[in-house]
């Protein structure tokens, strides 16, 4: 293999210099380890983020991938597929109560790109509520409901009509939501924006307030669905029922792919008025079947919810003044500090542990679900050596 600073001038050269990266080259992964090109070994809490939740390398997923690649590679949405048939079926059967169809797709930003198109066409209203501190992606629809201004600023105009109010303030909502209004859109647990639950009869109340005024409600599971927060689906922590679910990250354990699921309150949508080239190809819902079956015959959403917390109260523990405070939902944790992160992370990550940032002072901990508790615990060795330091 070429030299790791030949890879990162490679990299830095030709690539589009858009991310801010660390200084690794990561080749390969087991399981909840990866390993940079010098061989050094690493816990990864940062998985993709969010995507490699069966564990890096997972040989029942890259089985059915090679299976699947030495049969039909593509097959376009104009014919019918039986990997794309029994994903689908596979899908509905995992899916919350009230879904009814779903939309395939290839990423995150697209599943939202989708479903606001989905819930203008169905409503014929173009309003769209979303909250502040919100990510929901980056192509010009997911971007008018994401919150940063950063991202948003180069970009004006954005789509019109979307508007933003504080994450868990029902009253807030309630003045905001009108006979206008197409769709409110919500993360289950703020990723992006920190780890921030929603509190517990928010999204309820946000449900009651849309279908009183004939709006839909998505939900944006990209980043909590399959299994991370101690459920297949976070929503399963609430007694709500979305019209729109958006979901990707995790679904093909690793493979680029999304969907949209589509509820009863969102009716028949027009022939041809969305569609994609390489959403629901064979390859990606075979990996996608593949990592559904895992997840379910692990019982990886309840392993998520204790080792979650067995993340949580370890991390909870550490003595340190600069933890402001440890929040999260099963093995979705940050650590909140009193100061920027970026000099933390950089720490753990020479201490042999892979974590990411939320917002300028948190830490964010997303491990793949398979983790050992004995990684656990040296993630939360490691992150009190480099916070007590
Ligand atoms: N929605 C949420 C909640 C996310 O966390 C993300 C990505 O982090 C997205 C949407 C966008 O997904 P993608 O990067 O696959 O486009």
């Amino acid at each position: 293999m070429i030299p790791s600073a030949e890879i990162i001038a490679l990299e830095d050269r030709y690539g589009s210099g858009l991310e801010s990266k660390q200084p690794l080259v990561l080749v390969r992964g087991q399981g909840a380890r990866i390993w940079d090109a010098e061989g050094r070994e690493y816990i990864d809490c940062s998985t993709g983020p969010a995507v490699a939740s069966v564990g890096h390398a997972n040989p029942i997923v890259a089985e059915a991938i090679a299976e699947q690649a030495k049969r039909l590679l593509v097959c376009s949405n104009g014919y019918y597929n039986e990997q794309r048939a029994e994903l689908l079926g596979r899908l509905m059967r995992i899916a919350p109560a009230g879904m009814e169809r779903a939309f395939l797709c290839n990423s995150g930003t697209e599943a939202v790109e989708g479903a606001l198109k989905f819930a203008r066409a169905a409503t014929g209203r173009t309003k769209v509520i979303a909250a502040m501190r919100s990510f929901h992606g980056r192509t010009m629809g997911a971007l008018s409901a994401t919150w940063r201004k950063e991202y948003r600023k180069p970009f004006e105009p954005l789509v019109p009509g979307f508007e933003f109010v504080p994450y868990n303030r029902p009253e807030r909502m309630e003045q905001k939501v009108d006979g206008e209004t197409a769709a409110v859109i919500l993360e289950v647990v703020q990723g992006e924006g920190g780890i921030h639950p929603a509190a517990p009869g928010y999204l309820e109340g946000v449900q009651a307030l849309c279908r009183e005024r004939g709006a839909l409600l998505i939900l944006d599971e990209v980043q909590t669905g399959f299994g991370r927060t101690g459920k297949m689906f976070a929503l399963e922590h609430h007694a709500v029922q979305p019209d729109l679910l958006c979901l990707a990250k995790a679904m093909a354990g690793g493979m680029p792919m999304g969907a949209i699921l589509i509820g009863e309150r969102v009716g028949p949508l027009p022939k041809k008025i969305h569609g994609t080239t390489f959403g629901g190809n064979p390859l990606a819902c075979a990996a996608a079947k593949a990592t559904i079956r895992f997840i379910e015959s692990q019982n990886l959403p309840q392993r998520a919810a204790e080792l979650g917390q067995r993340l949580s109260d370890g991390l909870k523990a550490i003595p340190s003044p600069l933890i402001r405070e440890v929040r999260g939902l099963g093995l979705m944790v940050a650590v909140e500090l009193k100061q920027k992160s970026g000099p933390y992370l950089a720490a753990l990550a020479e201490r042999g542990v892979l974590a990411l940032s939320a917002g300028a002072n948190a830490i964010r901990f997303l491990p793949p679900l398979v983790i050992t508790e004995q990684e656990i615990d040296k993630v939360v060795q490691e992150t009190a050596a480099v916070l007590e330091g």
